[in-house]
């Protein structure tokens, strides 16, 4: 768990402070304007994942001038998504365990932070699976700090918690709002004048019905969810071979993603000679021994076997620190010199070599995913097909190596 403080609490002052968590959003910026009215201070607490970022609420934090604490719950959120206890959303959303757990971490950090308790902005009935009443009791059953929650937007309707029995805030001024509607909120946006802020709920990946399909597809392909994939997933058109998963840009952005997200173990296909999408196709067996040999299961297997000549990968800078705050799935230093030398195949400027037969790169461009992958990016690229052939580029431990099609091959995909 990586914890990020974007602006440091300073020491508490106020007889009660409060670890707000903060989305950014309208509820959790009242639930933190109801309890400052109160003299509480607020330190707002937010989080990200490889499924969701923390942007809207660092923005939001800075403009009210709230300190803010940002923790990184990937592998957490992971876990959860593999096996929810209380099932999923409508989607692949696990939002009981998920914010069960945020505020369990919240409570784990009350004391680090001087806080006194844990507050949230959620609504009683405002969504129907998480944010019942049931489901709010079960969320601080899982959160662990029972008594310690609370809801300053829903306080009136739900049990009195430990800050209010000891008098650090009065249930009387809090709010007994219920339901979907947005009414009484937006009266009170409108009484603490707060213009903008971002609708409840966006941007998390686990409630986007497309992500969902491709993550159920990944969790039966791999048996599991790796982070790699799951940024692999995100981006492109996404297939799954019995063998391979296979990426295929559908623009120049989506192209430089992908060129910053691959993986050593990865092959790269492009048109060779034309302009069109970068397709990338991770091997199941490749990035499987690759991933053990990461965690010593199988050191001193022929790591780096086919390496025969550095060409271009060479001179790739390595991908350098992640901060929790960085877009994993952004292109890195080393993504952006591929997407170079994409380019560049591209341009003609450098060009694909035809394998020797019996070779290493004859056994790669052979692979039945390697080579669906070819005609994938071919059937997306008109340029690549205007003759009665055409041919791909395949990156490959250092080497370019060319992959030919003729029309017969395509035309089934077109
Ligand atoms: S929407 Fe996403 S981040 Fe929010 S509680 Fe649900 S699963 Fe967690």
């Amino acid at each position: 768990m990586e914890i990020l403080e974007i602006k440091k609490p300073e020491e508490k002052k106020k007889r009660a402070r409060a670890l707000l968590l903060f989305s950014g959003g309208l509820d959790s910026i009242l639930a933190g304007k109801l309890l400052e009215e109160q003299d509480v201070e607020i330190l707002a607490l937010t989080f990200r994942s490889q499924f969701f970022g923390a942007g809207e609420a660092i923005r939001s934090a800075g403009e009210l001038g709230w300190p803010l604490v940002v923790v990184d719950i990937s592998p957490e959120q992971i876990e959860i998504v593999e096996n929810p206890r209380y099932g999923y959303g409508r989607q692949l959303n696990p939002c009981i365990d998920c914010h069960g757990q945020m505020v369990r971490i919240a409570g784990q950090l009350l004391e680090r932070y001087q806080a006194d308790f844990v507050a949230t902005g959620e609504v009683a009935g405002e969504r129907p699976k998480s944010q019942n009443r049931q489901a709010l009791g079960l969320v601080e059953k899982l959160s662990g700090i029972k008594g310690l929650v609370l809801r300053p937007l829903s306080a009136r309707l739900l049990p009195a918690t430990i800050p209010e029995e000891r008098g650090l805030v009065d249930r009387n001024r809090l709010l007994d709002i219920f339901g979907r509607s947005r009414k009484k909120q937006l009266e009170l946006a409108e009484r603490y004048g707060l213009k903008e802020y971002p609708t409840p709920a966006g941007g998390c990946l686990l409630t986007d019905p497309g992500f969902t399909v491709r993550a159920r597809q990944l969790m039966k392909w791999r048996g599991k969810l790796w982070p790699e994939d799951i940024e692999l997933i995100k981006t492109g058109r996404v297939f799954f071979e019995p063998d391979g998963l296979i990426v295929v840009g559908r623009d120049e952005r989506e192209n430089e993603k992908i060129a910053g997200i691959a993986g050593e173990t990865d092959i790269l296909i492009t048109t060779a000679g034309a302009k069109g999408p970068l397709a990338a196709v991770r091997l199941k067996e490749a990035s499987q021994l690759a991933a053990d040999s990461r965690v010593g299961v199988s050191a001193g297997r022929e790591a780096g076997k086919g390496e025969i000549d550095k060409t271009w990968s060479e001179s790739l800078p390595g991908p350098g620190p992640r901060t929790p705050l960085e877009d994993p799935s952004a292109s890195s230093g080393r993504g952006a010199e591929l997407a170079r030398i994409v380019r560049r195949v591209q341009d003609g400027i450098i060009r694909p070599e035809k394998p020797c037969p019996g070779s290493v790169g004859a056994g790669i461009v052979s692979h039945e995913a390697v080579r669906k992958a070819g005609l994938l990016v071919i059937r997306y690229s008109r340029r690549a097909r205007l003759k009665g052939r055409a041919s791909v580029a395949v990156f490959c431990g250092g080497l370019v190596f060319e992959l030919e099609f003729q029309k017969a091959d395509w035309e089934k995909y077109l």
